[in-house]
Formats: C-alpha cells, structure tokens, sequence
C-alpha cells in the first residue's frame, strides 16, 4: 500500500508517498513559504533531480493540491489516480495526555487534537489545517495522526511531574511530555535489532541531536524520562534553544533589559542555545565544529557546553534506569558528527565505555560504535521518522 506522510509546520511541508511492503520512498518533498509570497514546491524521485516550481500557494490546502498533482502528474508523477494511495499519515506534534498511541482520525480525534493546541500553539493547528485539507481533497482515504508525545506517555509520575503546586498538574495537565517520540521508539527499536537482543530486557539511552534535541531513557522497551517537557525548550542546550536554566533567569532579564515575557521566550528558543553561546556565530554545528578544530573560543565553548550537557543527561538516566547497556547517537548531528560523540563519550568512563575510533569515522548506516570489550555500546542509528509514521498508518488500516 502507497503511504502519504504529511508534516505540517506553520508556513511548510514536507511529504512522503512511501510503500509500506519494501518500505522504500517513491517519492517527497516539501512546499515552503506557504501563504507568503514566492512559495514553492520541491519535488523529487529517488535517483532524479530535485523539481522546483514556483507557484502561489495561499493555504495549506493548495500546497496539499500541488503535493496531490506532483504525484499524479503525467509526465514526472508516481501514481495515476488518487485511489493508489491507501492512507495518509499525520505528524502530530502534541497529543497530550488524550493520545498513547497512534490513531485513526475522525471527528473525535479531531477535537481531541484541538484540544491539544493549547499545548502547542504553533504546531498543532498546522497539523490539523493538514488533516482538514487532506480530508477535502482526497475524501474516503483514512488517515492517521502519529503524535511526537505518545512515546513518553509511559513515563511514571515521578518523572513527569514539575515541582510546582500539584494544582498545575491537575487543572492545566502541566507536566513533562516530551517530543520527538517517534524518532526515540523508532531508534530503541532499531538498536536492540543492531544490538541483537530482546528490547524488553535492554535499558537505552537515545540521543537524539539535531537542530532541536532530546535525550530518552527507554526502559525495557518504554520511555521512562525524556529532557524535553511541557514545550520543547527544556533539556539539551540546542540549535537556538536554551534547553535548562534557572526559571529566576526569565523574570532577571526582563527587568533588566526591560522586555516583556514573550520578548524573553523568544531570546530564550530562537537566539540561545549554541548559536547563542557563540555569540550570534553559529547554530549549525558544522560551522561550530570549524571554528572548534581552529581553536576559536567561539565555537570551542558552545560544542563544549553542548556535550556536558548531553553527558549530563545520560549520567541521570542511568541512575534512573540503575544501568545502561547501551547509548544510541542519532539525527543531524548525532549521525554525522564523530567530534560530538567523541566528547560525550569522553565523559562515560565509568560506564566502562571504549569508542572504536575507525567505526566512529562512518556515517550512513546503523553501526556499534565501541570495541567489541567496551562495557556499555555505543551505536549510531539514523533515525527515519517518516518511516516510522508509514508502518504507524499501515498498521492500522491494512
Ligand atoms: P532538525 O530536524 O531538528 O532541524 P536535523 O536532525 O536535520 O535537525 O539536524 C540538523 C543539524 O545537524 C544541523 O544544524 C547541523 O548542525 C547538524 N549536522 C548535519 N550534518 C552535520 C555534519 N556533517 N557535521 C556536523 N553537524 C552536522
């Protein structure tokens, strides 16, 4: 069956057509700037060039039409009708504590989605522009909502819950929820199949390091702790997230440089983390990792915070785990960057841990990273979220 995997964000994107039996991806893309102008769909087969047209898209429903007629067209498409693509899958970023699970949309999904957009005010009314966009045009096609929190729902209470008045928790269901779900199930699952042994009787650590990053703990199969909380600014310092701080900081700089609440939130995800750390340098690592080999202070500091902090996190979630038998590195940085890995692991000496500095040097594929004595494995998996949501879809409407 043709799996279309739908990610929308505010003004883009991205789609997959995937086929949920040799899993591989017929065709993606991505529509940007929607509703502003010079907005544009790339397109691209597997083995072609990329397609860019250029074409006024005032919604997400005309980018949805544009995505349908890429894939039908006659010339460059993949299908010829719309009935040869089975289902669609949906990136949902919250589902609350409503969704532990994916599930099949209808109508009291969707409201339980809206619901969720208090939780998340920029992502979760894009994903459902989507879903009703998608429900138009392509009527009678099911569709699923794979959600970014339901992997973290089977954390225990002592993990989730904040150390404010339980009052919080109970009426406004503040509490730790966690993100990037789907890329940590996908990446534990992978890593007991690497690492040839029965997920259920494995406790992994998955670092997932990209632009945005999180850390997990998934116990026996489970989530157990997650860095990311209510939003997705807590845990690791990140691209331009500042990750954990003193919450005393918001109300410090406020007062002192005279902004409001929401001019602070702003410095706080769009111009900290590493690129603020940098002085304003970098939030791409490879920029960071130049300036870190030329001994420049700039970048030196920032991939140094970075790593203590993610070494930090994984020196909590052993102690919440009461062991680790292994700790997997994955997306942008956490695939392709052997420094990175090299200065976490610099940290994990008394997890017995030993990198094979030859193994580290790959990128591409799923692989051990530690010599074959180290006590506790060190794996890169590249994380796939969009197959994850494919085979979600697949298995509940086939
Ligand atoms: P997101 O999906 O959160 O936007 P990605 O998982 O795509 O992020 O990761 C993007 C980040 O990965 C980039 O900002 C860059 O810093 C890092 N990255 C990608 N390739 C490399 C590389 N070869 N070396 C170091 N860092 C890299």
């Amino acid at each position: 069956m043709n799996i279309l995997v739908i990610n929308c964000g505010s003004s883009s994107l991205k789609f997959q057509l995937i086929d949920s039996e040799s899993e591989k991806v017929i065709a993606k893309g991505l529509c940007e700037r929607i509703g502003i102008e010079g907005s544009r769909i790339v397109y691209q087969k597997p083995g072609a060039d990329k397609k860019i047209t250029e074409a006024p898209m005032q919604d997400h429903k005309a980018a949805i039409g544009m995505v349908i007629d890429a894939l039908t067209d006659g010339q460059d498409g993949v299908v010829k009708h719309l009935s040869e693509i089975g289902a669609v899958g949906h990136r949902i970023v919250h589902g609350g504590e409503k969704f532990a699970s994916s599930t099949k949309i209808d109508d009291t999904v969707l409201a339980a989605i809206e619901e969720c957009s208090e939780l998340a005010p920029l992502h979760n009314p894009a994903n459902l522009i989507g879903i009703r966009a998608c429900a138009e045009l392509m009527p009678g096609t099911p569709m699923v909502a794979v959600f970014d929190t339901a992997f973290h729902q089977t954390m225990p209470e002592e993990a989730y819950l904040y150390g404010i008045p339980y009052r919080y928790y109970e009426k406004d269901k503040i509490r730790r929820y966690g993100f990037h779900g789907t890329s940590h199930s996908y990446v534990s699952k992978r890593a007991a199949e690497v690492i040839g042994e029965d997920i259920h009787k494995l406790k992994l650590i998955v670092c997932h390091l990209g632009n945005g990053a999180s850390v997990s703990a998934v116990k026996y199969g489970e989530s157990v702790d997650t860095s990311m909380g209510l939003t997705p600014l807590e845990g690791l310092i990140m691209g331009t997230r500042s990750g954990d701080l003193d919450p005393a900081i918001v109300e410090f700089i406020a007062h002192k440089e005279g902004m409001t609440l929401e001019e602070v939130m702003r410095v706080l995800n769009k111009e900290s983390g590493v690129l603020g750390l940098s002085g304003g340098f970098s939030s791409d690592f490879r920029d960071l990792e130049d300036s870190y080999h030329a001994g420049k202070p700039e970048g030196t500091r920032a991939m140094k915070a970075f790593a203590y902090r993610v070494a930090k996190y994984i020196g909590a979630y052993t102690a919440a785990m009461n062991g680790v038998d292994g700790i997997c590195f994955t997306a942008g940085l956490g695939e392709n960057s052997p420094l990175i890995r090299e200065m976490v692991c610099g940290y994990l000496g008394y997890l017995g841990v030993s990198l094979d500095e030859e193994q580290n040097a790959k990128r591409g594929e799923d692989l051990i990273v530690s010599t074959a004595d180290s006590k506790t494995k060190i794996l890169v998996i590249p994380t796939n979220e969009e197959l994850a949501i494919a085979r979600e879809t697949y298995a509940l409407v086939k």
